[in-house]
């Protein structure tokens, strides 16, 4: 399991690749140590190892970037060849993204800290990204509610 742990310093974007064997690295921005603590239960993934926080979703391992690029190139060849396949290439262009949606592997992100996991053990506690659960994690200083009650 790699594990991708971000700097908590502000405004550092640094990020640095842990894993059980080397479970420090200073940061590559700042130099401050990047570290995880490793559950006694081994490499399960009940928790983040950064932070502690028991919240974490699951995704697409898959830069968005090229996500949609798949998607926008994909279509517009299908549109392109549509009238000499008699529409066939919509069928291939749709199995050539399923096929390509079950390549990519999943990743494990935490809510609280964005580590992200790759490789981590399946957990069926561990569902898609919910916005209701990261707006618990959401800074909040910022809603100006109504002053004084
Ligand atoms: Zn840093
Ligand atoms: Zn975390």
């Amino acid at each position: 399991m790699i594990i991708r742990v971000w700097c908590e310093r502000d405004r550092c974007l640094g990020s640095a690749f842990l894993s059980g064997h080397e479970p420090q690295r200073p940061c590559p921005g700042c130099g401050d140590p990047l570290k995880i603590t490793l559950p006694p239960t081994g490499e399960t993934l009940d928790a983040c190892w950064n932070c502690g926080c028991p919240n974490l979703y699951v995704e697409k391992a898959f830069p968005q970037v090229l996500g949609c690029g798949v998607i926008v190139v994909s279509a517009g060849l299908a549109i392109a060849f549509a009238q000499k396949t008699w529409g066939l290439s919509f069928l291939g262009i749709i199995v050539l993204d399923f096929v390509l949606y079950f390549l990519i592997p999943m990743r494990t992100v935490c809510y609280k800290c964005c580590a992200e996991y790759t490789g981590a053990p399946k957990n069926d506690r561990q569902k898609g990204y919910d916005l209701l659960i990261a707006g618990k994690y959401a800074d909040t200083d910022d809603v100006g509610g109504p002053a004084g009650h």
